[in-house]
């Protein structure tokens, strides 16, 4: 509960993607990523160099996107939310890459204040959570850190959240489904459009009704929140 943890922003807003889209929900967006999506909207997460390291009230305050982190406990996030966001129940884990990180002790904190979590994770480290956590496995396939996604990580994951871009990447998905089919047989496939790009967007319609997939769109990029 004492061990601190590289955070780059808490903030509340609406869950923007997936199953929860349109749910208030808490972000703890976390620092580092060793995947290195050439496409990624959160470079800024990327790196965890100690230049960019700024007091904890600095990042409680920010409004805006910047790679500056602090170190925080689980402590010491669980008495900012309940001081501030009180209220709401849904928190995401989110980066950067959080599997990077034990997060069991903030998980059960945050259950032990009636909050559910849900991780956003390419799940390319083992996944150190609490057994109720809700994982949202976005895969992420040949990228330039030639990330691997933990097999032990699958019998975790909730929904599958895949970045659509080109063909290539519903034939790497449905590559992955089919190998690891034992794992993921009952769990929800989300198709999501690379930056709502139009033509992403047609695929991905066209890809959800052909295999009864669902469509997720980036509901936050949509209507502009954070
Ligand atoms: S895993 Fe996520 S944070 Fe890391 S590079 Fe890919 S999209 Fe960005």
């Amino acid at each position: 509960m004492n061990t601190p943890l590289p955070v780059n922003e808490i903030f509340a807003t609406l869950q923007g993607e997936g199953s929860f889209s349109g749910k208030p929900s808490i972000f703890i967006r976390f620092q580092g990523c060793d995947v290195g999506c050439s496409w990624c909207d959160t470079k800024h997460s990327w790196n965890l160099n100690s230049k960019s390291e700024v007091t904890i009230d600095t990042i409680l305050k920010k409004e805006s996107s910047s790679s500056n982190y602090c170190l925080i406990t689980p402590k010491q996030i669980i008495a900012y939310i309940e001081a501030n966001f009180k209220q709401i129940k849904h928190v995401v884990l989110t980066g950067g890459e959080p599997s990077l990180y034990n997060l069991q002790p903030l998980c059960l904190a945050l259950e032990s204040l009636d909050k559910q979590v849900q991780i956003e994770t390419s799940g390319t480290s083992p996944l150190q959570i609490s057994p109720n956590t809700w994982v949202v496995l976005s895969p992420k396939f040949d990228m330039p850190g030639k990330k691997k996604i933990v097999i032990e990580n699958l019998s975790l994951v909730n929904e599958i959240k895949m970045p659509v871009g080109k063909p290539s990447d519903m034939l790497n998905l449905h590559k992955f489904i089919n190998e690891y089919n034992h794992f993921l047989k009952d769990v929800e496939i989300y198709l999501q459009p690379l930056s709502n790009a139009p033509s992403a967007i047609k695929l991905c319609i066209s890809e959800a009704i052909k295999n009864n997939f669902r469509l997720s769109l980036q509901l936050h990029k949509i209507i502009n929140i954070r």
